[in-house]
């Protein structure tokens, strides 16, 4: 198939060619079935590229995570020093606490029966 002289060939004389046995659809240099094969294995093909670029994501935010405590900066913002071998500035902590806290509260509320809750 990957022979440019069969490819031109075929394309001429509107012939599939991936197959290179049956008609191609019109406006087309490929049969139905090939199309829908070759329709196929690109969205395999994007599903897996979207997969790798996800861990490739992954690995990326590793890094960074990485950098940014060998150089002392805090992990989330990226942009303040950090203190005590901490991975957060103060700001982001604070930041971070707060929304654990609005968590936490929103859990105990949601666990608690009504009545528990005494004013
Ligand atoms: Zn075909
Ligand atoms: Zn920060």
């Amino acid at each position: 198939m990957c022979d440019t002289k069969n490819y031109e060939f075929y394309k001429s004389h509107h012939i599939c060619v991936r197959c290179g046995q049956e008609i191609a659809e019109k406006n087309h240099t490929l049969c139905l079935v090939c199309m829908i094969k070759s329709r196929e294995e690109a969205r395999a093909y994007h599903k897996k590229h979207k997969e790798e670029k996800r861990e490739q994501n992954r690995i990326r935010s590793r890094n960074r995570y990485h950098k940014l405590r060998n150089l002392g900066l805090c992990t989330s913002c990226g942009k303040r020093q950090v203190k005590n071998n901490k991975v957060l500035c103060e700001h982001c902590r604070i930041k971070a606490n707060y929304k654990q806290r609005q968590k936490y509260l929103l859990n105990v509320y949601a666990t608690r029966n009504i009545c528990e809750i005494r004013v």
